[in-house]
């Protein structure tokens, strides 16, 4: 392609509302054009590079059978009330009428969609086990679009669904699909971890779920690991036991004393003189299920921090939320002093399981400015806890395996997930099992962001004059820089590009008529992975061209003829 002939353009300024490095030079680098918040129009140059991200998924989903369609973006409530969750979604889902008040929406997901068509187009168990995929567009009224391609209101994703007769073969397929995800961004280049993902309250304890992330400080999500990677999990779903915690053992009995003005643990801690992990977190929430609301007093170890989605899942709640000062006055309670002897109300109370029983603590007296000192939860609570882990693991905490679990952030690209007969049967949708007998069958799900796998090789691969891709989905191979001014050496740098474009390298050939000092940095930016330079002083001197690797800088001349041969050599060497 000849940079005459195509739109682009590079920016000096780091537009301010881009906060992470990978929507700055997507920006800068003249690859995404911003059309509102949220929505961006995807230019030529990433246009180039998401269809090589799609080839390689198309490759490794047709390995595994998986079959492309295309569902309509606009998809009909009728099929989100059949599984119930044309009122369970939040507002990201985007709805509206069409002319006839028609009741619609933009797809943010298509399990519906998908099932809908299985159920007119498969009869028989003989079809299965039966993978479908598409990429397309959907639509996440995200609360708050950020970061560019991250958290966009529009992107590309690719979602598959499969069907199966029974637990095994979806077992089996997961496995597929799970070795599938890691060629696929291995393939890429990405350094990513697979972990745990939480379930959500509809997944049962044998369904799998894991996520695929590209490791990146900017990244969203946190991450929990063990050294020798034999743990992996998501934050929001890591079970971490603590390491050495100093519990307090005594005789004495419950004592109130006064605590005028100290509220939060630490003040309370430091005054008492004993550690915050000797006092425990009183946090009252309100959890609604089924339409029904029902208040939890929640007790973690003082420097623990309450997981909102294991809290959640436990409860099978459809909402949670902290109790408001309103909810508390109206159960008598003091914020700052809330505890769980003499309660006024009845509450449902959880202790976390890291919570030594027969320990003694620091507790809110449920009286304003007054704490309790020795509570010994076996002894001196009046009604039975639930114990259950619902604090926030993290490192430092040992895994399940006892090793010290580390932190990482990561971007979310990719997400598989066995859902069960949860559609299928909310939706009434079965085939003929081979006894003639009808049968729900079972469903996996996997999904990728591409256009946000795009964004986090950029957030991985970059230095500080702009993108390095990663080879396989630069969005070309070779930049061509023509320095020429003479018709003489336009004509040597169009031999070179005809050379080239004849080759099996992809070539951008920047004919613009620029400087070396322009041209460089812009190509320096764009990062494509090799630049070739026609420069006409040197050419005149020694008939040879430079070679630059982007990645490293490697700079080697070669004759014309040895281009090729010497780009296949290079090549091998560039990640
Ligand atoms: P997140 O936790 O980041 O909101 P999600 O769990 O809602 O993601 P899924 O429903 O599993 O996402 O969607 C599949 C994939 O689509 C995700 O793994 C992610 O890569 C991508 N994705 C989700 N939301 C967005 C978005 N707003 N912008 C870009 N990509 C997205
Ligand atoms: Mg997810």
């Amino acid at each position: 392609m000849k940079l005459s002939k195509t739109l682009w353009q590079t920016h000096k300024e780091t537009p301010k509302d881009a906060e992470i490095v990978s929507h700055q030079l997507l920006l800068r680098a003249g690859l995404l054009h911003k059309t509102s918040a949220g929505l961006f129009t995807y230019l030529p140059f990433a246009m180039k590079s998401m269809s090589k991200i799609k080839n390689i998924i198309r490759e490794e989903m047709e390995k595994i059978d998986a079959t492309e369609i295309s569902l309509s973006l606009i998809t009909p409530a009728e099929i989100w009330q059949r599984s119930g969750r044309w009122q369970k979604m939040g507002p990201e889902m985007l709805r509206f009428q069409d002319r006839t008040e028609r009741d619609l929406c933009f797809s943010p997901t298509n399990e519906e969609a998908v099932t809908d068509v299985f159920q007119k187009q498969v009869k028989s168990y003989k079809q299965l086990p039966l993978c479908l995929y598409q990429m397309n567009t959907k639509f996440r009224d995200e609360i708050r679009p950020r970061f560019g391609l991250m958290r966009a209101k529009e992107f590309l994703m690719k979602d598959a669904y499969s069907f199966h007769s029974d637990q095994q073969c979806l077992n089996e397929y997961y496995q597929k699909m799970y070795q599938a995800y890691q060629n696929i961004f291995q393939r890429i280049g990405l350094q990513f971890m697979i972990v745990k993902a939480d379930a959500g309250a509809m997944g049962s304890a044998e369904s799998q779920t894991h996520e695929f992330q590209v490791l990146a400080q900017s990244g969203e999500d946190s991450l929990l690991y063990t050294e020798d990677g034999s743990y992996a999990s998501n934050t929001e779903r890591a079970e971490g036991q603590r390491a050495n915690v100093d519990f307090r053992k005594s005789e004495n009995s419950l004592q109130k004393v006064a605590t005028e003005n100290l509220s939060t643990i630490e003040e309370v801690a430091e005054f008492l003189k004993v550690r915050p992990e000797q006092c425990l977190k009183s946090l009252v929430y309100q959890v609604v299920k089924k339409g029904k609301l029902t208040s939890y007093l929640i007790l973690l170890l003082g420097d623990d921090e309450l997981n909102e989605v294991k809290l959640k899942n436990l409860t099978g709640a459809d909402e949670i939320y902290p109790a408001s000062e309103q909810d508390l006055a109206k159960a008598q309670l003091v914020a700052g002093s809330i505890g769980p002897v003499n309660l006024a109300c009845e509450m449902k109370v959880i202790f976390d399981q890291q919570i030594e029983m027969d320990a003694h603590y620091v507790v809110g007296a449920n009286e304003k400015n007054f704490h309790f000192t020795d509570f010994r939860p076996s002894r001196d609570l009046a009604q039975k806890p639930w114990i259950v882990d619902v604090r926030c693991a993290r490192s430092a905490d040992l895994a399940t395996n006892g090793q010290p679990l580390l932190e990482a952030r990561g971007i979310e690209v990719g997400h598989i997930f066995q859902l069960g007969d949860q559609y299928t049967k909310s939706m009434a949708v079965d085939v003929l099992d081979q006894n003639g007998k009808r049968q729900y069958p079972l469903m996996g799900c996997y999904g990728i962001g591409v256009s946000r796998t795009m964004a986090a090789a950029i957030e991985q691969c970059h230095d500080a004059n702009g993108i390095i891709w990663p080879k396989a989905i630069a969005p070309f191979d070779v930049y061509l820089a023509a320095i020429v001014k003479t018709d003489e050496f336009k004509k040597v740098a169009e031999d070179v590009y005809h050379l080239l474009v004849q080759s099996h390298y992809s070539v951008l050939f920047d004919d613009r008529q620029l400087g070396p000092g322009p041209m460089f940095k812009d190509a320096d930016l764009l990062g494509l992975p090799i630049r070739v330079t026609v420069g006409e002083r040197d050419y005149q001197q020694t008939q040879k061209l430079e070679i630059k690797l982007r990645h490293n800088s490697e700079v080697i001349h070669c004759r014309q003829e040895e281009l090729i041969a010497t780009l296949d050599q290079l090549w091998k060497t560039i990640p």
